[in-house]
Parts: C-alpha cells; sequence; structure tokens
C-alpha cells in the first residue's frame, strides 16, 4: 500500500481524512508541523496532505522546509485548509503545493485528487528512473554516473575515505560482433553488465554503463592493494563465463580493467582522476589485455601479470 502522510492539529479533521483514504492507502497521522516533517524525513511518502493553519510552526512554512530538503522535496504535498481566501491558495500554489483542499471536505473529491496526484508522482519516479537506466543492461547510465560521483567524492573528501575508481572495457569487442553479429554482442554486454554488478553489491558500491561496451565503477573504504584484488577477481569472473571469442583473437571474451585508489582532499576533482583510471585501462590494453593496471596514491603502478 501507498503511504501518506496527514498533518493537521486538528484531530477531528484528520481522522476524517484518514477515514476516507485508509481502504486505499497507508495513512500516518501527524498533529504537528514538527512531527510532521520528522515523518516527511523518513522518506517514504507517495503524498502529504497539509493543514495551513496550526499552533507552532504553519503549513507554509512546513512546505518551505518539504521543499528544500532532497529527500522531500519531490513528493507532492496537498494543502488542507478552512481558508477559502484566493490569496492563500495562490500563496500555496506559488510555494510548491500541487493541489489545495478546504474543508469541510467532499470524500469523492478527496479520493480523486489524492489519486490522481499519486498516479502523477508514481509516473514522473517512473520516468526518472528510466532516465538514470541504461536501456540494454538496466544499470546505472552515464547521466546517473555523472551526478552520483559528485555526490560521493563530496562524501569522501568529507569523511576521509580511500576512494577507487574504475573503468573496464571488453576485449577485441569489434571482432566480435563481426564475428557473431551485433544482437549476440548486446547479449555479451547485459552478461558482462551482470557479472560486474554482483561483485558490486555493497550500499558504497556503484557500477554505470559508460558507453558501447565500457563501464564504470567506484568504491569507497578499500585500500589500493584490496581494491585491486578484488577487481581481479571480476575480471576473472569475466574470463570464467566462457563466452567463446572470435576464434582469430582470443578463446574466451574478457575485460581489461584500469583503476586508481586515493583519498581525495578538498580541490581534487573526480574527472581528474577517471582520467586516470582510463589511462591505467590504456596500459591494460598495450600490456596484452585481459588484465587489471591500478594506481595508487602516488601513481605507483599495481599491475597484474
Ligand atoms: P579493445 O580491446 O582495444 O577494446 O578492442 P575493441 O574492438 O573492443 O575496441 P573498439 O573500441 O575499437 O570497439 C568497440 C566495439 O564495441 C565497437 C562496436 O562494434 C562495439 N559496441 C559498442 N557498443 C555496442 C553495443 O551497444 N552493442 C554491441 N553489440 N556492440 C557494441
Ligand atoms: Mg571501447
Ligand atoms: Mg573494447
Amino acid at each position: 500500500m501507498e503511504k501518506i502522510l496527514i498533518i493537521d492539529d486538528s484531530r477531528l479533521h484528520a481522522s476524517q481524512l484518514k477515514a476516507i483514504l485508509e481502504d486505499e492507502y497507508d495513512v500516518t497521522l501527524a498533529h504537528t508541523a514538527e512531527d510532521g516533517l520528522c515523518y516527511a524525513g523518513t522518506g517514504t511518502f507517495s503524498l502529504v496532505l497539509l493543514d495551513v493553519v496550526m499552533p507552532g510552526m504553519d503549513g507554509f512554512t512546513l512546505l518551505k522546509k518539504l521543499q528544500e530538503q532532497v529527500i522531500t522535496q519531490s513528493v507532492p504535498v496537498i494543502l488542507v485548509t478552512s481558508l477559502s481566501d484566493i490569496e492563500d491558495e495562490q500563496h500555496g500554489l506559488v510555494l510548491g503545493a500541487v493541489d489545495y483542499i478546504t474543508k469541510p471536505f467532499h470524500p469523492l473529491i478527496v479520493k480523486a485528487r489524492v489519486n490522481t496526484h499519486i498516479k502523477l508522482y508514481n509516473y514522473r519516479k517512473q520516468v526518472e528512473h528510466q532516465s538514470r537506466t541504461d536501456q540494454l543492461t538496466g544499470i546505472a547510465n552515464r547521466r546517473q554516473h555523472d551526478e552520483y560521483s559528485t555526490v560521493k567524492w563530496d562524501e569522501a573528501v568529507r569523511l576521509q575515505v580511500p576512494f577507487s575508481i574504475c573503468m573496464f572495457d571488453i576485449d577485441h569487442f569489434k571482432a566480435f560482433n563481426d564475428t557473431y553479429g551485433h544482437p549476440a554482442g548486446d547479449k555479451v554486454i547485459i552478461n558482462v553488465a551482470r557479472t560486474i554488478s554482483s561483485y558490486l553489491q555493497r550500499s558504497t558500491d556503484f557500477v554505470a554503463r559508460y558507453g558501447g561496451e565500457e563501464f564504470v565503477a567506484f568504491l569507497m573504504g578499500d585500500s589500493s592493494e584490496r581494491a585491486f584484488r578484488y577487481l581481479q577477481k571480476i575480471r576473472q569472473a569475466i574470463e570464467d563465463l566462457h563466452i567463446s571469442h572470435a576464434p582469430s583473437v582470443a578463446e574466451w571474451v574478457t575485460i581489461s580493467i584500469g583503476g586508481v585508489t586515493l583519498v581525495p582532499q578538498p580541490g581534487d576533482s573526480y574527472d581528474f582522476y577517471l582520467k586516470i583510471a582510463d589511462t591505467m585501462l590504456y596500459d591494460a590494453k598495450n600490456f596484452g589485455r585481459n588484465r587489471v593496471v591500478w594506481a595508487d596514491e602516488r601513481m605507483k603502478q599495481l599491475r597484474e601479470k
């Protein structure tokens, strides 16, 4: 059941609204704006019904706060009030409320509006999700990488934890396509994406399809030695899939990996180190492919084989 939060200092009005909606929704009640803000901060609600006139913090002020917090800013808020003044209605809508219901409420109107806004919210979430997902593999796409990497990089700077960036590229993939065709190549990309992601499942891990047959990932908290050894396992896992390669180039499909680990300092740029990971990948290709080349904090290389 989708969750709705009702914030209203009047227990009568709050329970009336709850009675109207509880057949279809999981309803939570808060009787002060402060409690409402706490509940909303859990990020689990699909809609907020918010009373405007409340003692202490009023609905308009709370609405502003909800709009400022990343976790609550996209959740639709319907203002509920006995104020029938057109100016208040306008004020609420300008502040970002999606709709306005005046007391006394008509159950059918409340239900209809709530249903509409929940539908719109879910549709928007779905579109946003799609815009961050790679269609072929279902993992994150480059756009999601570009946004999320900045957030996590800043976090690593703040917490002073090691951050590893790595680039993956399928070896001699053009030859694979030329031999078996593009649709078979697509299946390989899907398989490689699945295998890499299955190894990067910690909440601090992230992997995305960066381009055609290239992937990018970052890990937090591991030393360069540890990250290097872990990425060797991933490289081995791809080889162990035993996907027959074009006979002219290799027995199995393999990947090359380049990476770098450092504790980022204020002013360090993620993109600069992403380029270093790419340089390590380039070296991995030059040293013979199907290998991992890593740079540690002092840019000293760790090389496989
Ligand atoms: P290297 O080992 O140096 O990486 O050789 P390569 O042949 O993999 O390198 P190159 O970058 O020249 O070729 C990449 C190939 O990947 C070209 C293209 O045919 C293929 N490719 C890129 N995107 C897709 C895709 O979405 N599906 C399929 N099937 N092939 C793709
Ligand atoms: Mg490539
Ligand atoms: Mg390639």
